[in-house]
């Protein structure tokens, strides 16, 4: 394993990042698929970290028995910036503090492979804007880009765009996932959308062979050491499976059952008013039209204030807020439906 510190100067002075890059070299070259992996795009999110954390000696091992058949590229701490954006005591990681972006959304997107449009590392333009593009510029040579996430009290799902569809059930076998999202319009230039947008210029064959994806790995909580070793093995099991690293005692098994839901399925269950929220229903929960799902309590001691939101169609509850002090219009909950929700609209589920 090689690692390669790339640095990146502050927007003033003083303030340079670095991304840590490691990469293992592929014996079998171009006959393989390579792989990327990255975490923690937005800062804080670490079930994605601790995976990795525990993958890397499993791929260090690999290496030293010369099993290591395609290139792997890996980025435990995708973001620099956001890791480091504490306010008042609190990690703020999702949106940059300067320009109020979220980290996984205005990624530039290219027609094709060629990487050589991208700014420059020492281009004149904010500190964010170059970090996207060097991810990019990372990522792109890979035939398997996955980005680890998570949600905020969430089960363990992924967004794929239909194109890699049914080809991709494969790693969420691997990963024991809940669900798939699939997409197909546009996620706003999430880092996913910028990797899977040139690959959609492919041929089908050539694109039956590669796989982007955004792995949402549960909660924000979901960080002990037990489920990193476990998810760090659904990870190896699938780069084992692609042909990346051999292992003849490891098998994949698809047996991925869960739901492929459209975006458009999904109902974002939003908050009418501010206050406290209590929960009636739990993650994974099933749920039938009309059922109980939250309170939002709008004034502390008085019932009359309170608002019960009942499920707008029949599903399981995907995700749940994780903070019970919520604002007017916030999302609360990702319901899974069977239908068009009412509220669908284009682009990514959050903002
Ligand atoms: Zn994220």
């Amino acid at each position: 394993m090689k690692t390669e510190m790339i640095k990146l100067a502050g927007d003033v002075p003083g303030n340079e990042i670095e991304l840590r890059v490691l990469r293992f070299e592929g014996k079998a070259g171009s006959a393989a698929p390579s792989a990327y992996l990255q975490s923690s795009l937005h800062g804080a999110e670490l079930p994605g970290q601790a995976a990795l954390h525990f993958l890397l000696p499993m791929l260090q091992q690999a290496e030293a028995d010369g099993r290591v058949e395609g290139s792997i590229t890996i980025v435990p701490q995708a973001n620099p910036i956001g890791s480091a954006q504490w306010l008042a005591h609190q990690h703020l990681g999702r949106f940059e503090f300067f320009s109020s972006t979220n980290f996984n959304r205005s990624f530039p997107l290219l027609d094709s492979l060629d990487t050589s449009s991208l700014i420059a590392p020492d281009a004149p333009k904010p500190l964010a804007e170059r970090l996207k593009a060097q991810l990019l510029r990372l990522a792109l040579p890979h035939e398997i880009v996955l980005d680890l996430h998570c949600d905020d009290e969430s089960e363990n799902y992924l967004y794929i765009h239909q194109a890699f569809l049914p080809e991709m059930y494969d790693l969420a076998s691997a990963l024991g996932s809940t669900a798939i999202l699939s997409w197909d319009s546009t996620a706003d230039a999430a880092f996913e959308e910028a990797c899977a947008h040139p690959v959609l210029h492919l041929p089908d064959e050539e694109r039956r062979k590669r796989a982007v994806t955004t792995v949402e790995f549960r909660g924000l909580a979901d960080v002990d050491i037990d489920t990193g070793k476990a998810d760090a093995a659904g990870l190896y099991k699938y780069l084992v499976h692609r042909g990346v690293v051999r292992d003849d005692n490891t098998r994949l098994e698809r047996n991925f059952a869960g739901p492929v839901v459209p975006l458009e399925n999904v109902e974002m269950i939003r908050a009418p008013r501010g206050g406290m929220i209590l929960f009636h229903v739990d993650i994974g929960a099933e749920v039938q039209e009309g059922d109980k799902l939250v309170t939002v309590v709008t004034i502390p001691g008085d019932p009359s204030g309170d608002i019960t939101l009942a499920a707008p169609q029949a599903g399981r509850i995907l995700t749940r807020r994780s903070s019970r002090y919520i604002r007017r219009g916030d999302d609360l909950m990702k319901l899974l439906g069977s239908r068009r929700s009412d509220g669908a609209r284009p682009g990514s589920l959050e903002s």
